[in-house]
């Protein structure tokens, strides 16, 4: 009668002793997406991908989603990358760790995401090799579909003497230690000084010297990366490890893409949804119109509009906008906006059909003062453009 249940209310939600029969708790490494045998390289690796995904100010959109992700990214990395709590973790689950009686837990997410990207590296890690920074450009055709390029990236890599990449021909700067910024002390007056940091002076700011037969080369290297549904000019992809090579982190640093979107002749995006302009002549205009727009799926939709259409008029075909970045299934809308095309000039043959077609309402036109004349209309900067009309060239005369 005493079964498990009253164990383990007395040991506070695990027993101790059972730990050879109870099943691993893989809860953080899945959270993670990482084996029970990851490195600890591989655990802040993981770490670092999901956090950065998942910060909250990156996710404007599913914030409350982000937070839940980005609090539970970190509890896990906070526990495998202690060895004492991962190792109570592994053999007891995670209650006992919460149960450690430790001061140093539950620390808030945003300081162990600075302490791994940013603080910690600022102050006491050599400076980290820039991100490459690449542009791409993708349709309309790419945003709709999702797409994958073939992107070169322009790297650098240092070589030895027989054109084999290797780094042990490099010397960390004495001055700055590699990170190739010092601080400098200047006298401001009298007694007065002041600490400043700049650029090393020894190593110009790189960290690093060449020992004699090592030389970096410029090179070339092809990725694939794909483009997600939805994207927008100038969303930034992250891809890490993709860069080059830092020698005194000793990892590479990572690939930056940014997305140059193309303006498309038919279409113009605004968010999520599209915009059509149709021409339409007057007739069309009073009698209604059909027609085909060669979409961007390929499709080809007809549409039918049976009432009077003016330059006001918007219609919206729903579905057939772009999907959503991050929830592609769902598309905006197709908006439809119209330009009536007027003709030239009419004859006075026609003028008299629309006048039997149309009940002119007649207006007063006996009472006035004067009958003046009408001219097209141009401003000043108009006449200046068409290199000045009649008007402006008599000034000069
Ligand atoms: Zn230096």
């Amino acid at each position: 009668m005493f079964g498990n249940s009253f164990f383990e209310n007395l040991h506070g939600g695990f027993s101790g002793n059972s730990s050879s029969n109870r099943k691993p708790d893989n809860k953080l490494y899945n959270i993670l997406g990482i084996e029970r045998d990851a490195t600890p390289i591989q655990i802040k690796k993981a770490y670092r991908n999901l956090a950065r995904k998942w910060h909250p100010d990156k996710n404007i959109n599913n914030r409350e989603e982000a937070n839940k992700k980005f609090k539970s990214i970190s509890k896990a990395y906070e526990i495998l990358s202690d060895k004492k709590k991962k190792d109570i973790y592994d053999k007891y689950g995670e209650e006992a760790v919460n149960q450690m009686g430790d001061n140093n837990m539950g620390h808030d997410p945003f300081d162990i995401f600075n302490s791994v990207f940013g603080g910690m590296r600022r102050n006491n890690r050599p400076k980290s090799v820039e991100p490459i920074v690449v542009n791409i450009k993708i349709t309309l055709e790419d945003v709709y579909n999702g797409c994958v390029k073939n992107i070169k990236i322009p790297k650098k890599k240092v070589i030895n003497s027989n054109g084999i990449e290797d780094y042990s021909g490099i010397n960390k700067c004495d001055k700055c230690d590699g990170r190739g910024i010092c601080n400098y002390i200047m006298q401001i007056g009298p007694g007065m000084i002041q600490q400043r940091q700049g650029k090393c002076e020894k190593c110009r700011g790189f960290g690093y010297k060449l020992s004699k037969n090592f030389k970096e080369i410029k090179f070339t290297e092809n990725i694939t990366v794909k483009i997600p549904k939805g994207s927008e000019n100038d969303d930034k992809i992250v891809i890490e490890g993709k860069g080059n090579y830092d020698h005194l982190n000793e990892e590479n640093g990572d690939v930056v893409l940014i997305i140059n979107l193309e303006e498309n002749q038919k279409f113009m995006r605004e968010q999520q949804n599209l915009f059509y302009t149709k021409e339409i002549s007057v007739f069309d205009s009073l009698v209604g119109i059909s027609f085909i727009i060669d979409f961007i799926n390929n499709e080809k939709l007809k549409v039918d509009i049976n009432e009077i259409i003016t330059n006001e008029t918007i219609k919206c075909i729903k579905d057939y906008g772009l999907p959503l970045k991050n929830n592609p299934n769902i598309k905006g809308s197709l908006i439809l906006k119209f330009k009536i095309i007027y003709p030239k000039k009419i004859n006075d043959k026609q003028k008299e059909i629309l006048k039997k077609v149309f009940i002119k309402k007649k207006e007063n036109n006996n009472d006035y003062d004067i009958s003046v004349n009408v001219t097209d209309y141009h401003t000043y900067e108009e006449r200046e453009q068409r290199g000045g009309d009649e008007n402006v060239e008599c000034v000069h005369q």
